[in-house]
């Protein structure tokens, strides 16, 4: 932690200089494989030992650049390995017989062969080919081990999505939509789609496809699904579209979600409070004390009445108000800061007129349409540059 603050410029994508929580910290255990880029992360996000990583050595994956189909069936080899270490080792066995669980398998290789081989080589297809099966292999073994006990969900995703050049960051659907397939206990199968979707005709799914969710809300349906309580920090929204439970459980969950999100909100509202001028403090209008209690109150007597339509909608409501109230914090100091830098930046450029003026009386004192043009075009720059300047703040 204390490291982080000390060194923010070198910490990179791989090092979160603010803590946070995780699905897999909120899990009873979670055991990890793969990239060793990837895996740290969430174990150093993690209190007390229950997040287990297991990783290649960071030389394979360069190793791995001719084929990099290798990093995946390094993860499909060693979760195999480890549920047969599983059986002979009691303390082992105890744990994984617990509620809770997650097993994360991130699959390194689609995304180096891509990149190197573009997303239309032999290698990538071969790749693509391995993960289908291994998932396919990963999803018996499992379900062996628990003797199908048809207890275990199954989340498959992805990051990032590619060009055909394989290329991603420019922000075109190719590289931005990534599938989302959740299958197994608590998953709603699917269910004929009533929009159609006709982006999704090339992969036949135009009448199968759900509801588009965001990354982040991914981690609320985890935790839903297994029932862990909704990681601190995430701003997921649950898709309650995917689970298949009662109402009830439906609208409770979407209730917590609701709550954990307004704790933040009010979390932040607190800090930016405390760090503002009490005369100048602007509380984020939308969502005032009494209106959070109002719809939390409103939710809860709905959730007692049996209307869990409406506990829902008055939940997502809030969680819409509660999102905006952070982003609105979040950004805060945008406006002053903002103000405060075309002040200053005013004031400098006034300062150095007046010295100009003060060295040179010429210019005063000169009325030639020359330094008239020139004096107009220079008000004209200086106004543009803050204009941009304001807008770039
Ligand atoms: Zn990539």
């Amino acid at each position: 932690m204390s490291m982080a603050f000390l060194e923010p410029p070198i910490l990179g994508w791989k090092e979160n200089p603010v803590e946070f929580d995780s699905v897999f910290n909120e899990s009873m255990y979670t055991w990890s494989w793969g990239s060793p880029d990837i895996l740290p992360m969430f174990a150093k996000g993690a209190s007390g030992d229950h997040v287990f990583t297991h990783c290649y050595l960071a030389e394979s994956e360069d190793f791995a650049a001719e084929d990099a189909t290798k990093l995946d069936s390094w993860v499909f080899d060693h979760v195999k390995a480890f549920f047969r270490s599983a059986q002979s080792n009691q303390t082992l066995l105890r744990k994984l017989h617990q509620d809770k669980v997650v097993f994360f398998l991130h699959l390194l290789g689609l995304d180096t062969n891509g990149h190197a081989h573009r997303p239309g080589s032999r290698e990538y297809k071969d790749n693509v080919k391995k993960v289908d099966e291994g998932v396919k292999e990963m999803v018996t073994l499992i379900e062996d081990f628990y003797g199908n006990d048809d207890k275990t969900a199954f989340i498959f995703t992805s990051d990032h999505g590619m060009t055909d050049w394989g290329s991603h960051g420019a922000g075109h659907p190719s590289e931005t939509l990534t599938p989302l397939v959740a299958w197994g206990a608590g998953v709603h199968h699917a269910r004929e789609n009533l929009v159609l979707d006709p982006g999704s005709t090339e992969w036949n799914l135009e009448n199968w496809r759900r509801l588009d969710v965001n990354q982040a809300d991914v981690a609320p349906l985890m935790a839903a699904l297994i029932g862990l309580s909704y990681p601190l920090n995430s701003v997921g929204v649950l898709p309650v579209e995917y689970i298949n439970s009662s109402n009830l459980f439906k609208a409770e969950s979407m209730l917590t979600n609701a709550l954990q999100i307004l704790q933040q909100f009010k979390v932040k509202m607190a800090q930016k409070k405390q760090t503002t001028l009490p005369f100048l403090f602007l509380p984020f209008s939308l969502l005032s004390e009494s209106k959070q209690l109002d719809i939390v109150r409103k939710a809860r007597s709905y959730i007692h009445g049996g209307n869990y339509k409406e506990a829902m909608e008055l939940c997502r409501t809030l969680i819409d108000f509660a999102l905006e109230g952070l982003a609105y914090y979040h950004t805060y100091d945008r406006f002053f800061l903002g103000t405060s830098l075309v002040v200053a930046f005013t004031g400098w450029i006034l300062y150095v007129i007046l010295i100009i003026m003060k060295t040179n009386p010429s210019i005063i004192r000169t009325s030639s349409s020359y330094t008239g043009v020139s004096s107009i075009v220079l008000q004209v720059m200086v106004l543009r540059f803050l204009v941009q300047l304001y807008c770039f703040v």
